[in-house]
């Protein structure tokens, strides 16, 4: 990276890092010894995800594993070391957690015990609050299909979920030809199979919309 580069990048990155902490008589206090720093988004991470981004030491055995590897930009655990070192906007514009399926193969390979699962959500979460454009857009469109069914039936229901994401995206024939196997192998059934506490679930996601 040249120069220029770097310092673009690093003039980007500060319109990712949070207002400066309050003012007030005893704040201004605070606020002038050296102590405070600002609310950085690795630590806004840290926090959501209950464990410290440092905690990683860049073994890469997490991306050794993981099954979408091949189709991600940059590695998982580079994703972390981008976060690690301030890069805030080459990990959220990444495509790697778009594409990271939450299988949590990498979170049990950890020998850190560091939920990379749990870190991509995070990093998710953050790039639509800030308004960082997704280029994986159809995969935002699965993300809202799926949690639709959740919301109805309190569990998967496959049939509805894949009539919603195409109506969503228009892609009709995308996957087309894997249905017929899905089904005669049970894997796609006709009606949903409702929970028993929908209500319980529906009011879950009314309590947490909008967080
Ligand atoms: S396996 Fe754990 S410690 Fe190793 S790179 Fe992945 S997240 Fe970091
Ligand atoms: S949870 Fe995501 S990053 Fe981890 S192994 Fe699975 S797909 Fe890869």
């Amino acid at each position: 990276m040249s120069a220029n580069d770097l310092k673009a990048t690093k003039k980007l990155q500060a319109s990712f890092i949070s207002p400066t902490p309050q003012t007030g008589p005893d704040q201004d206090h605070i606020n002038s010894t050296e102590h405070i720093r600002e609310h950085t988004i690795a630590d806004e991470i840290s926090e959501r995800t209950f464990q410290d981004v440092s905690l990683c030491y860049q073994c890469g055995k997490c991306s050794a594993g993981c099954p979408v590897r091949y189709y991600m930009d940059i590695a998982p655990n580079k994703v972390v070391r981008l976060i690690q070192l301030g890069f805030y906007e080459d990990a959220l514009k990444s495509d790697t957690p778009w594409l990271c399926a939450g299988c949590l193969t990498c979170s049990t390979r950890c020998p850190k015990e560091f939920d990379l699962a749990k870190f991509m959500d995070a990093v998710r979460e953050i790039a639509i609050e800030k308004g960082v454009e997704i280029k994986q857009k159809n995969i935002i469109k699965f993300h809202k299909a799926f949690l639709d069914q959740i919301k109805s039936h309190g569990r998967a229901y496959e049939v509805g979920l894949v009539a919603e994401y195409k109506m969503k995206t228009m892609d009709l024939f995308q996957d087309v030809d894997s249905a017929p196997g899905m089904y005669f192998k049970g894997k796609l059934g006709l009606l949903p199979h409702n929970i028993k506490d929908r209500k319980g679930v529906k009011s879950i996601f009314k309590k947490t919309s909008g967080k």
